[in-house]
């Protein structure tokens, strides 16, 4: 059986290894004679597979020791309610970077629970660079600074991390983790929705200071509360077990990879390909500013808006799935995250040419 290249947005593209090695162990996990999904979270078992897995993420982003990671549920949408819920700490406002379609929800969401200063706002531009650090006009007073370092639908990335004084940095790093190394102590919390670069949908990896814990608005449920979730190690309630066993063989797979190190050096190369492939054929353009373009998000559109149809139909059939922009926005996105390959960036930039040359 041949596997397709899958440019989705999220859920997103696996590594094949790891598929193939939770197929290998779905019946019989460890020999134990039973499926790893139809095991207690609470037996020593599990209890090992997800420690294993907190600790290779640990490792794999250098998380420093006063920081807490949690296993959680609801998708990086529900960080949006939980982030106020929690890091308020008897603040009434909350600085917010807006870059795009993502960081307008969180904004939206933090919105029902306190005063938001939009700190940047780059609408202003339709979404097609990252603010300067200059551009910032960051409230000493703020509870938090929130943003989006990499803007999934219009592929806007920031190339620095902003430096928000004492105020604590919160950073929706859903479809940019693990993608390139980073300095987690420049960060109160940082949190990720799984299915991109960590495994499958249903999972939610949150990173968090342990200092800014424990201040919650009195109305936070139990589930919510940071504090009690680490305090429980993430299993106040059933966790997602599965896709906690599946996250961990990707950090195991990452770590064979060479890590965050090796995995940004395959990641820039397979983005400056392809944006490369955009900037030298008039056919395609992308409209993003050259040091705001995602390394894991390259949305493009056709000269001729006609052919969309007719490229996403000839590009599947040449097994290049998944590659129509976010419904929002149209136009074409191949989403390119640690999973896809460097060969599937090529067979992209290959038909992209051959399309172009037959259509141009
Ligand atoms: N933030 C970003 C940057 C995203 O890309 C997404 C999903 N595409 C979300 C938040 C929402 O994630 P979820 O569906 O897990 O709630």
């Amino acid at each position: 059986m041949t596997r397709n290249y899958n440019f989705s947005a999220g859920p997103s593209a696996l590594p094949e290894d790891v598929l193939k090695l939770a197929q290998k162990e779905l019946l019989n996990w460890h020999g134990l004679g039973l499926s790893i999904m139809e095991m207690s979270h609470r037996s020593p078992e599990f209890v090992g597979v997800a420690a294993e897995a907190e600790q290779d993420l640990r490792d794999l982003m250098q998380i420093p020791d006063n920081y807490k990671v949690l296993f959680m549920q609801g998708g990086a949408s529900s960080q949006f309610s939980m982030i106020p819920m929690n890091l308020l700490r008897g603040k009434t406002t909350a600085d917010y970077i807006n870059t795009g379609d993502w960081s307008k929800k969180a904004i939206k969401e933090a919105a029902r629970y306190c005063e938001v200063n939009v700190v940047a706002d780059m609408a202003d531009n339709n979404f097609t660079r990252a603010p300067s650090q200059e551009e910032l006009k960051l409230n000493p007073e703020a509870a938090y600074v929130h943003y989006t370092p990499n803007e999934t639908i219009r592929g806007v990335e920031f190339d620095y991390i902003p430096d928000t004084g004492d105020v604590p940095l919160v950073a929706d790093m859903s479809s940019n983790i693990l993608s390139r190394p980073i300095d987690v102590s420049r960060f109160g919390m940082i949190y990720a929705g799984a299915q991109k670069n960590i495994g499958p949908a249903g999972l939610t990896v949150v990173i968090i200071r342990e200092d800014l814990l424990g201040n919650i608005l009195p109305s936070t449920p139990a589930l919510f509360d940071y504090k009690v979730t680490a305090g429980a190690d993430s299993m106040l309630n059933t966790p997602p077990t599965f896709g906690w066993y599946l996250a961990g063989l990707v950090f195991k797979w990452l770590k064979a990879q060479g890590g965050v190190e090796a995995i940004a050096e395959a990641n820039q190369r397979k983005a400056e390909k392809l944006y490369g492939a955009i900037d030298s054929n008039a056919f395609y353009s992308n409209p993003v500013a050259l040091n705001a373009r995602s390394w894991m998000n390259v949305p493009f559109v056709l000269a001729n808006a006609d052919l969309d149809k007719q490229f996403l139909a000839e590009a599947e059939k040449s097994g290049l799935l998944n590659l129509p922009g976010h419904r929002s926005v149209g136009g074409m996105r191949a989403s390119i995250y640690n999973a896809v390959s460097e060969a599937g960036v090529d067979a992209l930039i290959d038909f992209m040419q051959d399309f172009s040359q037959r259509h141009g």
